[in-house]
């Protein structure tokens, strides 16, 4: 289905903001790479994925 885009979609595409439900901060997406087990468990590949940090993870995802 598709959406219709309206002028104020479009200005408000730039602000991919997510609030976290938490600590009600808006949540900054940082890339982190971290290695993942491959199925057969026997080596690693690194994975990179897109994490929103705010107060409640920002020490455990930066650790
Ligand atoms: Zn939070």
């Amino acid at each position: 289905m598709a959406k219709r885009q309206s002028f104020a979609d479009k200005a408000s595409k730039k602000i991919h903001e997510k609030i976290c439900p938490v600590c009600g901060q808006p949540l900054k997406f940082t890339l982190v790479v971290k290695p993942e087990p491959t199925i057969d468990g026997q080596s690693f590949r690194m994975r990179s994925k897109h994490v929103g940090i705010c107060k409640c993870n920002e020490k455990s995802v930066l650790a």
